[in-house]
């Protein structure tokens, strides 16, 4: 092997940042150094969301409308080979390509259609784009290597990545071309327990690049986007934001799953199962710091503030709380049975009050719940979540964040949890002025 395995950086690139024949040259720049490196990439963007219409259709036994759907896919496609290459060999290349995968999409219109083969076809953006941008660098004579993901990405049984499958499976794949320094792989895209092609979810690339350094303890994780990093407030809601420089690991998880759409979710967690830091960094400015997440950053600060909407409260009052014990055990147990995670809970003597995301079993449980006492829920909520390290300071920041929100009504209030956030519970319709007034009282801006 000619490189040590963590030497090695992981560059992801998103949907926009090879959205166009444009962008698929300007990443030259930030790949084809000497560097070693394997490159993750999204899909073009809109392309998983074309396909998921096409398998919807299908799945609707709407076959002329798959049809529709598919030519014109491919029509985008056609046009970005013939801008994309110059020379006949590549732009040969290019159509042969397009032609397999959009005959594969094809095939499918005559029998029954069934969740794998929707994984299939889903599958077909990532295939389609890695393949692009390995033809691309190829007419350049920069000699990149088409890691096929298939070959080593895998989740389990419970659909969790198989972390150990992917290390070994990652370095044999490695190990085929000695010599190489550039390799390119598919995101989003794995097998799962029984060998069919699957995926990890929606925006699931991320999820691939910090598995991917996680599998070679690699030097660094990039997830390139095109905003330069994760910033301290919503842009999209506040006027005045700007991008924090610094995250723990703790601290990105939480803003990532409280609402924070730059990264996915999940996808701190093999970066810090490994101690591996993932920098955030923007494609349209690539010079900027954007933010570093790792397992140090400086003490007592509020970092940022994100919103998370869609949420359900339900409270649940009973005199048998009082003096009792069990009581929130037997109200957990229906949530796990339904396999409904709860984000925040509060509880006072006679009542509890706890909120959930997922509304796909509610009528259930709350059937279940009603047998503990009088029920009540509230729909169309968002969970305030600000994060920071609290540690020593923790009285101050409770005074800061209250004091901001006094004009606010607060239907819950989570504190103490964990040292890296403070959630409160409040109607959607508060909050644009909840997110202004915090962007005011914790950034004085
Ligand atoms: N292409 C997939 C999606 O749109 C995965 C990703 O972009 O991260 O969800
Ligand atoms: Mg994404």
């Amino acid at each position: 092997m000619h490189f040590i395995f963590n030497t090695v950086k992981v560059l992801k690139f998103g949907g926009t940042s090879v959205g166009s024949a444009e962008r698929m040259k300007n990443l030259v720049q930030l790949i084809g150094s000497e560097e070693p490196k394997i490159v993750v990439l999204s899909a073009m963007s809109g392309t998983t969301n074309a396909l998921v219409d096409i398998a919807q259709a299908l799945y609707n036994k709407e076959n002329d409308k798959a049809k529709q759907l598919t030519d014109a896919l491919e029509k985008k496609y056609g046009s970005v080979v013939a801008e994309l290459y110059s020379r006949k060999d590549s732009l040969n290349k290019g159509r042969e390509l397009i032609k397999n995968h959009f005959g594969f999409i094809r095939s499918f219109t005559l029998d029954l259609f069934t969740a794998n083969e929707e994984k299939e076809i889903l599958a077909q953006g990532e295939l389609l784009s890695t393949a692009l941008e390995h033809f691309y660098l190829e007419e350049l004579g920069i000699g990149s290597v088409l890691l096929p993901a298939l070959n080593f990405m895998r989740i389990d049984a419970n659909e969790e990545p198989d972390l150990e499958f992917i290390e070994e499976n990652l370095k044999a794949e490695l190990a085929k071309h000695p010599g190489k320094k550039l390799f390119i792989t598919q995101g989003y895209i794995c097998r799962n327990a029984f060998g069919e092609i699957d995926n990890l979810k929606r925006g699931g690339s991320d999820y691939t690049a910090t598995l991917i350094g996680a599998a070679l303890l690699s030097e660094e994780i990039q997830i390139w986007t095109d905003i330069d990093g994760m910033h301290n407030n919503d842009p999209r809601i506040v006027d005045k934001t700007f991008p924090v420089t610094e995250l723990t690991f703790d601290e990105a998880a939480e803003l990532a799953y409280f609402g924070a759409k730059i990264l996915h979710p999940t996808c701190v967690l093999p970066a810090q199962k490994r101690k591996i830091p993932v920098r955030l960094l923007n494609t349209m400015q690539p010079e900027a710091k954007g933010t570093l997440i790792s397992e140090h950053a400086a003490g007592d600060r509020i970092t940022a503030v994100a919103a998370k909407d869609g949420i359900t409260a339900i409270n649940i009052r009973s005199g048998r709380m009082l003096l009792a014990y069990g009581f929130l055990r037997n109200v957990f147990e229906v949530f796990e049975r339904y396999k409904t995670p709860i984000d925040m809970i509060t509880t006072s003597e006679v009542a509890v009050s706890l909120t959930v995301d997922n509304d796909r079993n509610l009528d259930a449980i709350l059937k279940e719940l009603a047998g503990f006492g009088s029920v009540e829920i509230d729909r169309s909520q968002t969970i305030i979540c600000i994060v920071g390290n609290f540690t020593a300071e923790k009285q101050g920041v409770a005074v800061k964040i209250f004091d901001a929100l006094k004009n606010i009504p607060i239907r819950m209030i989570s504190y103490g949890g964990s040292e890296n956030n403070v959630s409160v519970l409040v109607d959607t319709k508060d909050k644009k002025d909840a997110l202004v007034a915090l962007n005011k009282g914790l950034f004085n801006l």
